[in-house]
């Protein structure tokens, strides 16, 4: 904390790994080489720069960018780009050391980052949002690369964005270079499903857990946080498995839809009017009401999707949860549920899928996504779907089997970092102290 101050999310991540690793120190004496953990949670390298841009009055306004490249071990820095007011130095600390698990988890060859920055694009003409993105790649191009490091969405940063950031990247360096973004439109380099990769890989992952207990998600209440991206294609794979989902929310309430959340009507309202939340209960009708402030996990249910932000889901939500019956919480944001809160759910015996895990089908998509740009093909939705399926059943087995492995059955946070870990940590060590 001396070292990192005012960087509480980081600390928080950090803590969460660290507290799970002790099996693994204890079974490999190698890992616990002095110098290995002081390494991996000290970002490789940190840049920060000004964003300067003019909005539509012609005011120029400075904004801070940032790209926190974690590790490079296991393959080329990969991570998204968040936009939002509340983006600093220690929000990107925490997702790329979070990236770096999550990336090492899913046996791929990527390394770990972040990036982003304070602006917010909420209420922002596109033209103003371009060129936001183009000073935003001014600098960040020197940085990235195919080879070097592979930016994707987050928070903020659709495929609105990721279009004009590699407009700018291409203007810049006359290279056709589809490899250095993912997330991108599917007519100039993006993967079919990438966008609806880490919803749909959640509610995936959510029903492997309810598989273990011979349970299948058709019939189920879900309660679902957020109307962004993940929210909103967890809540449609949700719906095609047979599920009732009856929440969706944003920063400034939620929604309670008894017949069941109308994706159509949410995604035009989100991706196409960029809108809010309190616009789907006044078009839905008498079924939807809005609470002002609200939050969803007060709403009953068998299992919850948290799908916003960080530390959205404290110890007095899981608390609520528990009493009304949830069965699984499964997380497509990156640390929604607060260490109290992970704590109540594992002693009331829920299945708690953690996120490095459970939203890990964003990051296999962009993977299949480099892989077809690297071979110049376009898969079927199909083959990606397939893909996705199958990765998601591997993650779900790898932390489940690990934490079987290390003394800790149906802990799927110690399953995940202790897996991430110790591919990480053997890597590390074959390359030597650098
Ligand atoms: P979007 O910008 O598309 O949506 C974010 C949603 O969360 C919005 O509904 C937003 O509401 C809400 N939200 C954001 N900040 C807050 C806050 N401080 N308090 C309450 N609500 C908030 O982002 P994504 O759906 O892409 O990302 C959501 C989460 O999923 C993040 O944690 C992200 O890191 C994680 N994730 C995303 C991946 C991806 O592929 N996109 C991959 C893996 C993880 P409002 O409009 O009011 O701000």
């Amino acid at each position: 904390r001396r070292r990192n101050p005012g960087e509480p999310e980081f600390h928080q991540a950090v803590r969460e790994v660290l507290d799970s690793l002790a099996p693994a120190l204890h079974a490999h004496p190698e890992f616990a080489e002095p110098g290995l953990i002081e390494r991996i949670t000290e970002p490789e390298r940190q840049v920060m720069f000004r964003v300067p841009w003019q909005d539509d009055s012609g005011t120029t306004l400075v904004h801070r960018g940032f790209r926190v490249e974690f590790s490079s071990t296991l393959g080329p820095y990969k991570g998204g780009l968040r936009f939002h007011p509340s983006v600093n130095l220690g929000i990107v600390k925490f997702l790329g050391f979070e990236q770096v698990f999550k990336n090492s988890l899913t046996g791929l060859g990527l390394g770990g980052a972040k990036g982003g920055s304070d602006f917010d694009p909420r209420g922002r003409s596109d033209r103003e949002v371009m060129r936001f993105c183009q000073s935003f790649m001014t600098e960040l191009h020197r940085h990235v690369g195919e080879h070097t490091d592979i930016p994707a969405g987050d928070i903020g940063v659709g495929t609105r964005e990721i279009g004009f950031l590699f407009g700018q990247y291409r203007r810049i360096t006359n290279r056709w270079e589809s490899g250095v973004l993912t997330g991108k439109g599917r007519e100039w380099g993006g993967s079919a499903l990438r966008a609806q990769a880490t919803g749909y890989g959640n509610v995936l992952f959510a029903a492997e857990l309810l598989h273990t207990r011979g349970e299948d998600l058709d019939g189920r209440r879900v309660a679902v946080s957020g109307s962004g991206n993940v929210a909103l294609y967890s809540i449609a794979k949700a719906r095609d498995l047979g599920a009732h989902v009856v929440t969706a929310s944003d920063s400034e309430g939620c929604v309670v839809d008894e017949k069941g959340v109308d994706v159509e009507l949410l995604r035009q309202i989100k991706e196409i009017e960029r809108g809010r939340i309190s616009a789907y209960a006044q078009r839905r009708g008498s079924c939807a009401v809005y609470v002002p402030g609200g939050r969803v996990w007060d709403v009953p249910c068998d299992v919850a999707l948290p799908s916003a932000t960080q530390n959205e889901l404290d110890a007095d939500a899981a608390a609520t949860l528990v009493r009304n019956g949830v069965t699984v919480v499964s997380e497509g944001a990156n640390m929604p549920t607060t260490p109290d809160a992970v704590r109540v759910l594992h002693s009331a015996g829920v299945a708690f899928g953690p996120g490095k895990a459970a939203n890990a089908g964003g990051v296999v998509t962009s993977a299949f996504e480099m892989q077809q740009n690297s071979r110049r093909e376009s898969w079927s939705s199909l083959r990606v779907a397939e893909r996705l399926a199958l990765a998601m059943r591997t993650i779900h087995d790898t932390c489940r089997q690990t934490a079987e492995r290390y003394g800790a059955p149906g802990n799927y946070v110690l399953g995940a970092n202790i897996a991430g870990f110790t591919r990480l940590a053997a890597a590390m060590l074959a390359q030597g102290v650098v």
